[in-house]
């Protein structure tokens, strides 16, 4: 049996996810006519306390949305280098938005209130507009980095006196509200959009959902429906977003505890210099100079073990839904046997 953790989107349905996808009740959506769609917008909102959601094809579609949605071009967006908005949509706030960037360093992902105001464009002839900041929680490249929840607030207030919108990235916000005390209602309150992903580690097969006003909604969905993202019958895979939304939040803390432990087992090996300390599902870790990345992946793989290696030794590890104890202690012997 292979073990893949190269990231928590690897996840397949389960029977009782697939049998609410299967007694789905559908319509066009396009005409607004779909009741899971529906059910699963409203539902959403409602667990942020934002007046509406749009159901759409992933990730990248909800922010290259809600970036669109903010902006003018020439307009700038000011977020962190590491930014999935920046460093893995494809160039797309050039392309879908034609938006300048203002990139910040910040500490595994996060800035801070004091980096936006010095990055904040005067108004001069020279300078484009500053319209939008952007955050991510957790960060994917910050390694599942969660965000001070009261660093937020006083971005969001920078925001506010400066006439910018405020966007979370939420593909794993889920990540975060079960590791703090803050709900997910505490996020709805600060952020103008957000967007959330059901296929990440809530284990839908496909889906996220962007959340704001009813003003930005029905903004988004004409700006969806120019990107190619109006779908028909979609409600089969809402119904697995609805599931996954019911059933797989609290569990999420058992990959937080596995990655946790998975850490301390790496630390342990001679060929681990570094690891970069989980605080959620996911783990880098660096290996010594004399171990290629390349074929530390290859031993796992002849193994059927699968993970992500990316450039300086740097190796990651995503923890989720389909990776239980008894994986664990296969791993461990793997990686013994490696060393
Ligand atoms: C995965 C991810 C997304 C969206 O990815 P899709 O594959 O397009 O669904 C967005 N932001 C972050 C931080 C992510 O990790």
């Amino acid at each position: 049996m292979t073990i893949d953790l190269r990231s928590d989107t690897v996840t397949k349905p389960t029977k009782a996810m697939l049998e609410a996808m299967f007694s789905a009740e559908v319509g066009d959506d396009v005409f607004g006519e779909d009741p899971t769609i529906n059910k699963l917008e409203e539902k959403c909102a409602a667990l942020f306390g934002m007046e509406a959601g749009l159901f759409c094809s992933s990730g990248t579609q909800t922010n290259q949305v809600a970036i669109k949605l903010h902006t003018q071009p020439g307009d700038e967006v000011i977020c962190d280098a590491n930014a999935h908005i920046y460093y893995y949509e494809g160039g797309g706030i050039a392309f879908n938005a034609a938006c300048s960037i203002k990139l910040l360093n910040g500490d595994r992902g996060r800035f801070k209130a004091e980096d936006v105001v010095n990055a904040i464009r005067a108004d001069n002839v020279h300078f484009p507009h500053t319209r939008l900041v952007a955050v991510e929680n957790t960060h994917n490249r910050g390694g599942g980095s969660i965000y001070d929840f009261n660093e937020l607030e006083k971005i969001a207030e920078v925001c506010r006196k400066n006439m910018l919108a405020f966007h979370l990235d939420g593909a794993r916000i889920f990540n975060a509200i079960v590791e703090t005390d803050k709900s997910a209602k505490d996020f709805g309150r600060i952020f103008d959009t957000i967007s959330v992903c059901l296929s990440k580690g809530l284990g839908a097969p496909v889906g996220s959902v962007l959340l704001g006003t009813k003003e930005h909604i029905y903004k988004a969905r004409r700006i969806r429906k120019i990107f190619g993202g109006g779908m028909r019958q979609a409600g089969y895979l809402a119904a697995a977003g609805i599931y996954a939304l019911d059933n797989n939040i609290i569990r999420l803390k058992e990959d937080h505890l596995r990655a946790k432990k998975l850490s301390t087992i790496l630390k342990a090996f001679p060929y681990v210099v570094e690891v970069m300390e989980p605080e959620t599902n996911i783990i880098y870790f660096r290996l010594a100079d004399n171990f290629s990345g390349v074929d530390f992946q290859q031993k796992l793989l002849e193994n059927n073990i699968k993970v992500i290696s990316l450039d300086n030794q740097v190796i990651r590890m995503v923890t989720h839904l389909d990776f239980d104890d008894q994986m664990m202690g296969r791993l461990e012997g793997v990686l013994k046997k490696v060393a």
